[in-house]
């Protein structure tokens, strides 16, 4: 990379703003972006950054590395793609041939699909060259697309090694490396390609590494990867909303496709997404449905990239009102517009739960999400509402109430509950293991919910083509053009920098 380019980029001059507290009183225009990355930005309709964008921007404008602990829906990609876009017009030279000069890694395709979207979004005004490779498609197009260089190119790890390694692509002319949800690559085994990818890296570089959590690993991969970093931090409030309008509806197990039927003929539903614990479980409450006469597909890592991307376009469309989803390949679905959030299974993992919810309320909208709720899953929804600080509404639709275990606000809880012998008796036979450790084996099984570090092949695990990017929003920004939201409090964010 040229010398006064790569002087730019790292110019250290400007000392990064570090704010204790950001509330969004930033507009776009005081980072003095490129013009034509603000007018996309305003085409966009977007008003004011987000607090990652607040404090990210001046920062990477600045030179300086950014280890960013953010989830998907904070607009954290804006926070990179932004002054990236706007180092590469200030800076402008064509990229040499099977080279790029600025690198994204994201763990999923569906993730590397929207951050490629949101580059070609904000840098619609510049003339930027911006490609994708993932795995699951033909390396043809992808090596054609690298040929002559690219400005950005946004990749999952394993493709990416692939054209590395078949001289298809070179890293040594990187300018700026971007790790998104660092800690989706670990759970996806992703990190030995990411420590092999980096060592193909010039050392001198910008890096931006963002991650919803910091487990013990991805620190330590921070430590190795980043020059001197600025860390920041955005927390979504009260992660579950108020806007979203959460109800729980307790069902006996076997009722539950009849009750979801019930409910999403008796809710106006603009657009349903509806969650399944596993694959198998998402077509056959999507075949119910069509039974029904409801219109439905589903969506997960059996299905092959084109189904995936048919249906999604289709759901986005709004000519598939209802989706059957699982949590891996819900990640990627960044939808405005869903009404309804339906949990047909609650998840075992709580944080899963804000998750799934935040898929409706984007972008300033409400939302509804309703959770059907068998009597094992009772010790999921105390560990949720212990999380999301807040009891859930409940409705009874069992048809013998009284029977069941006590409910959980009664501190019953299905973990520690005697089995009964008349109750599922078969699958709690022998000293079975406790439901929730069950789930995450079973789900281990079938690559979903990888909520785990487990410990698979990251290849396999891309080309198992169960993936799905960003985890759902729990963030919710306003455009001009959205309403403003119920309790109309502002911004409903904390934040927090640190300089390091
Ligand atoms: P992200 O966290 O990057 O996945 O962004 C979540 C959603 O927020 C995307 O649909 C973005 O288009 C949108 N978004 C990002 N930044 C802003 C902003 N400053 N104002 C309004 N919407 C935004």
């Amino acid at each position: 990379m040229a010398g006064p380019a790569l002087r730019a980029w790292r110019r250290k001059s400007a000392p990064a703003p570090a704010p204790k507290k950001v509330l969004c009183l930033t507009y776009f225009h005081d980072f003095k972006l490129n013009d034509a990355i603000t007018r996309s930005l305003t085409e966009e309709k977007y008003l004011t950054p987000t607090p990652i964008q607040a404090q990210t921007i001046p920062i990477v404008m600045s030179g300086r590395d950014v280890i960013g602990i953010a989830q998907t829906g904070t607009g954290k990609t804006a926070a990179f793609a932004l002054p990236i876009l706007h180092h590469l017009a200030a800076n402008p030279r064509p990229p040499e041939r099977k080279s790029c000069r600025v690198l994204v890694l994201s763990p999923t395709r569906e993730l590397s699909g929207q951050i490629l979207d949101s580059f070609r979004t904000y840098g619609r005004h510049l003339h930027i060259r911006a490609t994708l490779t993932i795995g699951g498609v033909s390396m043809g197009a992808q090596v054609r697309a690298l040929l002559n260089g690219v400005d950005v190119l946004v990749a999952t790890p394993g493709r990416l090694l692939d054209l590395v390694q078949s001289n298809a692509l070179r890293l040594g002319d990187v300018e700026c490396l971007v790790l998104d949800e660092a800690d989706r690559m670990l759970d996806m085994g992703f990190i030995n390609d990411i420590r092999k990818i980096v060592a193909k890296l010039p050392a001198k570089r910008q890096t931006l590494m963002f991650s919803a959590t910091m487990p013990r690993a991805i620190a330590e991969l921070a430590a190795h990867m980043l020059h001197d970093p600025v860390k920041v931090a955005v927390t979504p409030e009260a992660a579950t909303a108020d806007r979203v309008e959460q109800r729980m509806i307790r069902v006996d197990r076997g009722a539950k496709p009849s009750v979801l039927i019930d409910v999403l003929k008796s809710e106006t539903v603009d657009r349903a997404l509806i969650f399944t614990r596993t694959k198998h479980g998402a077509d056959k409450v999507a075949r119910n449905l069509a039974r029904a006469g409801i219109a439905a597909e589903a969506i997960h890592g059996n299905k092959s990239q084109n189904q995936r991307e048919r249906v999604l376009a289709a759901f986005r469309k709004g000519e598939v009102r209802t989706l059957v989803a699982t949590d891996i390949a819900a990640r990627g679905i960044d939808v405005d517009g869903i009404s309804h959030v339906v949990n047909f299974d609650v998840p075992n993992v709580p944080e899963t739960y804000v998750h799934r919810i935040g898929r409706t309320a984007r972008a300033g909208a409400e939302g509804v999400a309703i959770s059907l709720c068998d009597g094992e899953e009772m010790a999921f929804v105390r560990d949720i509402e212990k999380l999301i600080r807040m009891s859930i509404p409940v409705s009874d639709r069992r048809t013998h109430p009284s029977r069941a275990e006590q409910p959980a606000a009664n501190g019953a809880d299905a973990r520690s509950a005697k089995p009964n012998p008349h109750k599922r008796g078969k699958r709690r036979r022998g000293g079975e293991q406790p439901r929730r450790d069950r789930h995450r084996d079973q789900a281990a099984r079938h690559h979903e919910p990888a909520t785990r570090h487990h410990e698979q092949p990251a290849r396999q695990q891309e080309q198992a083509a169960e993936s799905g990017g960003a985890i759902a929003s729990v963030a919710f920004l306003q455009r001009s053009s959205q309403s403003r939201p119920k309790t109309d409090r502002g911004p409903r964010w904390t934040s927090h920098s640190k300089g390091s």
